[in-house]
C-alpha cells in the first residue's frame, strides 16, 4: 500500500495527537493517563533530540556556507543589510500590532490583582537595568568557537560562522577545500534531517497529545480574553501582514508559500522552538520555497536567533496586559521603551521554548511593572508559545524569500 505524503502523514498525526489528548484529558481516561503520558514524552523528546542532535553542525556549516557563496562582495553587503532591515522592520511591525491589539481589545480590563497592589502601590518608572542586559547580552556573542559549538550555544555559533565564512570570502580560492568540506557537511545534515522528518508524525502526534492533555483548563478560561487576544493578533501578523509583505515584494502566492512551509510552521507550533525547528526551517526554505542555497543558509539560521515576530508581539501586548491589571496606564514614553526592549529581548532570545518569558522580564523591569505578573503569564506560556513560534519561524522563511527577490543576484534568481 502506498502511504500518504509526508504532509498529509504530518496532519493526521497533529489531529491524532489533538484527539488523544482531549480524550486523556476526559475523565474516562484517567486509569492509563500516566502509561500514555510517558510513551508519549519517549517518542516526542526523541523527535526532539533528534533535531537537535543535527542542529549545531547544521547551522554551523550553513552559516559558513552561505555567507562564504556569497563571495561579490557588494552581493554580500546587499544581502546582509536588506536581511537586517526586513527583520527590524517586521519585528517593528509586530511590536505596533501588539500594542495595538491590547489597546483596542483591552484584555486585563477590571481584572485588577490584589497580588500587585503592593507592586502598584511602589510604582515609579524605575531606572532600567538595561544596560547591564546589553552588556551581558554582548559578552555572550563572542565566545571559543569549540565552547559555543559544544554548548550549543546557537547566538554565538552563528557569530563564529559567520567570521569563518567571511574569511573563506576573504582568503578566496585558496581555501577552497574548507568551502567545499562545509558545503558537503550541510548537505549530509540535510540529508539527516530528511530521515529524521519521516519521524514527525508520530513526534508531532505525541509532543500535541502531552500539550493538551496537560493544560490547565480553568486558568485558560479564566486568562481567556488575553489569550484569545495574543493568539489572535499573531495570527493576523502571521496571515495578513506577512504575506502581504511576500505578495507585495515578490509576487508569491501566500497558498504556496504556505503549502512549501507547511512542515516547518507545524514542527515551530508543536515544539515551540526556532532552534529545533530549524533543520526544518532550512530544508523547507531550500527544497519547497526553492530559496537559493547561499541566501537561505544565511538568512534562516541567523533569523531563528534573531527575528522573532511572533515573540517581539507577544511581550508588547503582556506589558499591556500586566500595566493594566496592576492597574497602571503606561504613558507613551514608557511605551516606546517596551517597544525597544521587546525588540532586543526578542533578539537576544535563544529560539527554545518559553525563552521569551525571561526577556519579558526584562520588558516588565524596563518600565518598573512588577515582575511577579510572570507568575501569571507562566501556566498559559505553553498555549501562547506554539503560534508565537510558528510565526517566528514563519518570518524566517519569508524573510528568505524576501532577501531572494530584492537583493539576489539576478543572474542567478
Ligand atoms: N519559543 C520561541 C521560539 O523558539 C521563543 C519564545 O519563547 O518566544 O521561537
Amino acid at each position: 500500500m502506498k502511504l500518504p505524503s509526508l504532509n498529509t502523514q504530518i496532519l493526521i498525526g497533529c489531529l491524532l495527537g489533538l484527539a488523544g489528548g482531549a480524550w486523556l484529558s476526559s475523565p474516562g481516561a484517567a486509569p492509563v493517563v500516566p502509561e500514555v503520558l510517558y510513551g508519549a514524552r519517549m517518542v516526542g523528546n526523541l523527535f526532539l533530540d533528534l533535531l537537535r542532535m543535527v542542529l549545531v553542525p547544521l547551522v554551523f556549516a550553513s552559516i559558513v556556507t552561505g555567507v562564504a557563496n556569497l563571495r561579490a562582495h557588494d552581493q554580500m553587503h546587499r544581502v546582509w543589510t536588506t536581511t537586517l532591515a526586513f527583520f527590524f522592520l517586521t519585528m517593528g511591525v509586530a511590536i505596533v500590532i501588539g500594542f495595538g491589539a491590547a489597546h483596542l481589545f483591552r484584555p486585563g480590563d477590571g481584572l485588577q490583582l490584589e497580588m500587585f497592589a503592593e507592586a502598584t502601590r511602589n510604582y515609579q518608572a524605575r531606572q532600567m537595568p538595561l544596560p547591564d542586559y546589553i552588556a551581558q547580552f554582548m559578552r555572550g556573542l563572542f565566545q571559543n568557537p569549540f565552547k559555543a559549538l559544544a554548548q550549543g550555544d546557537i547566538l554565538a555559533v552563528v557569530i563564529v560562522a559567520l567570521f569563518l565564512g567571511i574569511a573563506l570570502v576573504v582568503g578566496g580560492e585558496r581555501y577552497r577545500n574548507i568551502g567545499r568540506l562545509m558545503s558537503e557537511l550541510q548537505e549530509l545534515c540535510l540529508m539527516v534531517v530528511g530521515w529524521i522528518m519521516r519521524l514527525a508524525p508520530l513526534g508531532l502526534a505525541a509532543l500535541l497529545l502531552q500539550l493538551v492533555a496537560t493544560q490547565n483548563h480553568a486558568m485558560l478560561l479564566s486568562l481567556g480574553h488575553f489569550i484569545a487576544v495574543v493568539i489572535g493578533s499573531t495570527l493576523f501578523h502571521g496571515l495578513v501582514v506577512l504575506p502581504l509583505i511576500l505578495w507585495l515584494v515578490t509576487r508569491h502566492s501566500p497558498w504556496q508559500f504556505l503549502k512549501g512551509s507547511r512542515e516547518a510552521l507545524l514542527t515551530a507550533f508543536v515544539t515551540s522552538s526556532s532552534a529545533a525547528t530549524l533543520p526544518v526551517t532550512l530544508r523547507c526554505t531550500e527544497q519547497h520555497l526553492h530559496v537559493r542555497k547561499d541566501i537561505a543558509s544565511f538568512v534562516v539560521p541567523l533569523g531563528a536567533t534573531v527575528n522573532m515576530d511572533g515573540t517581539a508581539l507577544y511581550e508588547a501586548a503582556a506589558a499591556l496586559f500586566i500595566a493594566r491589571l496592576a492597574g497602571i496606564e503606561l504613558d507613551i514614553a514608557s511605551q516606546l521603551i517596551v517597544f525597544f526592549v521587546a525588540m532586543l529581548g526578542a533578539i537576544g532570545a535563544p529560539g527554545i521554548p518559553s525563552v521569551g518569558m525571561l526577556s519579558m522580564v526584562l520588558v516588565l523591569e524596563s518600565v518598573g511593572l512588577p515582575t511577579e505578573a510572570i507568575a501569571i503569564l507562566l501556566p498559559i506560556d505553553r498555549i501562547l508559545d506554539t503560534v508565537r513560534t510558528a510565526v517566528n519561524v514563519e518570518g524566517d522563511m519569508i524573510g528568505s524569500l524576501v532577501v531572494q527577490k530584492l537583493a539576489g543576484d539576478a543572474r542567478e534568481t
